[in-house]
């Protein structure tokens, strides 16, 4: 690890600002991507601004009957929140999918959001990767691609975005407030708030340097049956092959999402309006023009079945 300089910070504005001053700063709050990052030297920052004594814990309700999280909020107390369990019982459950208890006592709200991929080339520095290293090539176009993407990809990446979490806030349509360097604050919806690769993949997301990530706003819930299926290589302590989101209406009527097959959580809401014919003809409009390599094609047929799984479920009393 490279040597870097610590600083704590006291108001959000005050640590977007103190990033800004610095191109080589980053945010550090649960730093469990980050400190492995800078162990491998995969990111180098020479200045830490340390975010976790701001006020940004609480999960509170929202006038218009949502829920607002605060950054800081860590994946254990959000999954555990009794709102969160009775009215978002897939955010909940999508984030116990996720990692393993020491990680999720640590990690937080804002940073499952940013974290990076997790493909094998990106954190072996002897491999070509255009998201570590722009312009070097993509090892996994023609390597082992078993876990990456099959839609939304493009010739110069086709990792996934690794949140479990990021999936059930696309399926509530949550969204992400920031506050920015000159103290100014927006709104992202969360379906905004991811890129896909195109030829910039070292940019996973539209936040500027020195934006920091303040709340995850759910609107009023949605009630149906909530249902988060992940499909890994092991049982637990592993990224998604894919998952599947959904929110399922007692008329058959509902929402869907999917991770791991993109570089963001995928969401086609005119493939929605299928789901009460069944999962084929939802899958086929999810995934049109996918694209996988021949390592991973086995992931459509995955979607399909998985989510069949889930509309069966969804019938039973
Ligand atoms: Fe790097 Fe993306 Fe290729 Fe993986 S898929 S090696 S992250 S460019």
């Amino acid at each position: 690890m490279r040597a870097f300089t610590y600083e704590r910070v006291h108001t959000p504005s005050e640590a977007a600002a103190a990033v800004a001053r610095n191109p080589g700063a980053r945010f550090l709050a649960g730093g469990t991507n980050l400190l492995d990052l800078m162990k491998l030297e995969i990111d180098t920052p020479t200045h830490l601004i340390d975010v976790n004594g701001l006020e940004l814990d609480g999960i509170e309700s929202t006038p218009e009957g949502g829920l607002k999280i605060g950054a800081l909020v860590r994946n254990t107390a959000l999954a555990t929140d009794d709102r969160v369990r009775r009215d978002y019982a897939l955010l909940s459950r999508s984030v116990l999918a996720g990692a393993s208890t020491q990680l999720r006592n640590r990690a937080t709200t804002a940073g499952n959001l940013v974290q990076r991929t997790r493909c094998p080339y990106f954190y072996d520095t002897n491999q070509a990767c255009n998201k570590r290293a722009p312009g070097s090539g993509c090892s996994a176009l023609h390597g082992f691609s078993h876990q990456h993407a099959i839609i939304g990809s493009s010739d110069a990446c086709i990792a996934t975005f690794p949140s479990d979490m990021a999936v059930s806030l696309r399926v509530f349509d949550a969204t992400v407030e920031t506050v920015r360097p000159n103290g100014t604050t927006r709104v992202i919806p969360i379906a905004d708030f991811h890129k896909l690769p195109g030829n910039t993949p070292h940019i996973d997301n539209v936040l500027d340097h020195g934006e920091l990530i303040t709340s995850v706003t759910l609107p009023k819930p949605i009630g149906g049956k909530q249902f988060y299926r992940k499909v890994r290589d092991r049982a637990s302590y592993a990224f998604a092959l894919i998952s599947v989101g959904a929110v399922i209406q007692p008329d058959g009527t509902g929402r869907v999402a999917l991770g791991g097959v993109a570089h963001k959580p995928w969401r086609v809401d005119a493939a929605e309006q299928h789901l009460p014919s069944g999962a084929k003809p939802v899958t086929e409009r999810l995934l049109a023009g996918a694209n996988p390599t021949h390592e991973n094609e086995f992931k459509i047929a995955l979607v399909q079945r998985t989510l069949a799984g889930v509309l069966a479920d969804a019938k039973k009393g």
